[in-house]
């Protein structure tokens, strides 16, 4: 999980690669490097940090030459060191490379690699991509076979580019994405398009087994796995894409929070004839499987009880990274909706390709259309909710649990009631927003807690697990999420007066049940926090919820626990919009 870009054209790379690599961040961000070719010799710069502090240390930016190629790292392998940080560059310094992914043979090949007398500098599996390349390039081998053999000795995942310093920069890709974007004279290879968009819209996507040649001489070869020159098709990307920015606020997560009111019901157009005929292929399916991973997973949890409460359709959710150890008894004809933001996940895409050989219809729903997931599904809806920057999901979350209830909807035949429930869950979204500054005072007051568990009955369960993943993600604070009701076998153990307790608590079928769950933590001397639509005399703190229909409660819930993680963050001292280990999109498995 990381980024990568590569630049030859007739413009000067070193800016071009610093500010595309800074855009893409979000994917991984523990150190940065560039290696910059200039009269067929390299120069390497990289360290550790983001790229803004390594830019700063490295004058990344004024590097010299017109061929070049960055990287951000997210490591797997070897520490978070400035010599683990890539590019690589092979023994005799005439090939650089750049990888995203994970070589799971690495350890064998740098062992042959080493007993043939390479020099290995890093601690990473990247290293013996390089190594291996350079084999077959001082025997003089074309670049092309030399590619097709390096591949053809790597296990695991991989995107990766190499420069060569005759000018040549080649580049592979197997479950890791890697797009081409094509301007006047100048190509951009890159983990995502934001690396290359405000240059060009034209992309083009490379499949999973291709690979990349560009010459010397500015011509560009492309290979499918058989090693059959190929035509991929350009697609023009939406420039909306590039435009995030943070506007008035001070972190793109708090802007992307407060664009919720807006944002929720895109993708819940009931006049799209999409969204109907994906509704029609899950009518007909034999069974519905669901999956994600994070949020996108509490986003299926939540689905399924709108599912079975509003169509009385039964939808197993099994968790993405799970998926291939629960796939055998899926039978064909049926039916898995894959959710992800980014739809690079890799073990969603892995969940795909399991169900699939299972004959399975895939259904996805992403907020990238352009994205490995949507190209690897028979049909796809777009959230439409705009690029989410900030690494832990807000806005695509409730837009997700917003389109899975538009569609619970329609599949139950209840799609005259949505037009005027959204009207007043707008209005009460706007509501909750409003509630910022109230949020950030109990974020003060309860920063010096460690420990907070939330809790939830039925709908408000995923709502539970969410909130404690973004108090995990955002504020580095234990948070754990529990259905009320389990409380009392075993968890309660841990309740006593340094524990904080959340508990989802609206005026609806759970209500008495999670009052009862009250008592029981009140008694042992916890602190609590009601979110609901009703005060009651257990709350220390009550966060009170407008009125919405039951079924849609949710979706306010998660509102002020995305606020309070917010908030908490700043109380300790963490970028919200970049936690530490953490990357947007997680494309290793
Ligand atoms: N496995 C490689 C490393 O640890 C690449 C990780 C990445 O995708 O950033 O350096």
């Amino acid at each position: 999980m990381c980024s990568i870009l590569g630049y030859k054209g007739n413009n000067d790379a070193a800016s071009i690669l610093v500010e595309g690599l800074r855009l893409m961040e979000y994917r991984g961000y523990d150190s940065v490097g560039i290696a910059m070719l200039d009269d067929n010799k390299f120069t390497i710069r990289k360290g550790v940090g983001k790229v803004q502090e390594v830019n700063e240390r490295f004058d990344l930016d004024k590097m010299v030459g017109k061929i070049g190629i960055g990287h951000t790292r997210w490591a797997t392998h070897g520490g978070v060191t400035d010599k683990n940080a890539h590019p690589h560059p092979t023994c005799r310094q005439e090939i650089a490379v750049v990888h995203n992914g994970i070589i799971s043979n690495y350890r064998e090949l740098r062992q042959k690699l080493t007993e043939r007398g390479h020099t290995f500098r890093s601690d990473t599996d990247s290293e013996v991509i390089a190594h291996l390349l350079e084999e077959g390039y001082v025997k003089g081998d074309d670049i092309k076979s030399i590619l097709f053999r390096t591949c053809d000795d790597l296990e695991g995942s991989y995107a990766f580019v190499a420069a060569f310093h005759d000018g040549t920069i080649a580049a592979a890709r197997w479950e890791e994405p890697l797009i081409i974007g094509i301007a006047d004279n100048e190509y951009f290879i890159s983990s995502d398009v934001l690396g290359f968009l405000k240059h060009t819209d034209k992309a083009v996507f490379l499949d999973n087994g291709d690979t990349a040649i560009l010459s010397g001489d500015n011509e560009l070869e492309i290979f499918d796995s058989a090693g059959n020159p190929i035509s991929r098709p350009v697609t023009r990307v939406s420039w909306e894409l590039g435009l995030a920015d943070k506007g008035i606020h001070a972190h793109y997560t708090l802007k992307e929070i407060n664009e919720q009111t807006a944002t929720l019901f895109r993708a819940a157009d009931v006049s799209n004839d999409s969204l109907r005929k994906f509704c029609e292929i899950i009518s007909n399916a034999k069974n519905v499987y669901m999956t994600g991973s994070g949020s996108s997973y509490h986003a299926a949890l939540e689905a399924k009880h709108f599912f079975s409460k509003l169509a009385r359709v039964r939808a197993d959710v099994i968790i993405s990274s799970e998926f291939s150890y629960e796939s055998d008894a899926i039978q064909p004809g049926s039916v898995l909706i894959a959710i992800s933001q980014s739809g690079e996940s890799a073990d969603v895409l892995h969940s795909v390709k399991k169900a699939k050989e299972s004959g399975c219809t895939i259904l996805s729903i992403v907020n990238v259309s352009t994205s490995s997931l949507a190209r690897a599904s028979e049909m796809y809806l777009e959230l439409g909710c705009g690029p989410e920057i900030g690494v832990a999901a807000t806005k695509s979350f409730t837009s997700q649990v917003a389109l899975l209830y538009t569609i619970a909807s329609i599949l139950g035949g209840r799609e005259n009631e949505l037009v005027v429930k959204r009207g007043v869950l707008q209005e009460a979204v706007a509501k909750v927003l409003s509630k910022c500054d109230l949020v950030a005072d109990f974020a003060r007051s309860i920063a010096k807690f460690n420990d907070i568990y939330l809790l939830g009955r039925a709908l408000h369960y995923p709502i539970a697990l969410e909130g404690a993943l973004k108090l995990k993600e955002l504020a580095y604070v234990h948070a754990e999420g529990l259905a009320a009701g389990e409380l009392k076998h075993g968890p309660l153990a841990l309740i006593d007066s340094n524990a904080i307790v959340i508990v989802l608590n609206p005026r609806d079928g759970t209500y008495v049940d999670t009052l009862s769950s009250l008592h029981e933590i009140k008694s042992r001397g916890a602190t609590v926090i009601g979110i609901s639509n009703v005060r009651d005399d257990t709350y220390d703190y009550w966060i009170e919820l407008p009125e919405a229909e039951s079924n849609i409660y949710p979706l306010l819930e998660a509102i002020p626990l995305q606020m309070l993680s917010y908030y908490l963050a700043l109380q300790n001292k963490v970028n919200p919009d970049y936690p530490r280990n953490l990357a947007k999109s997680v494309t290793v498995r």
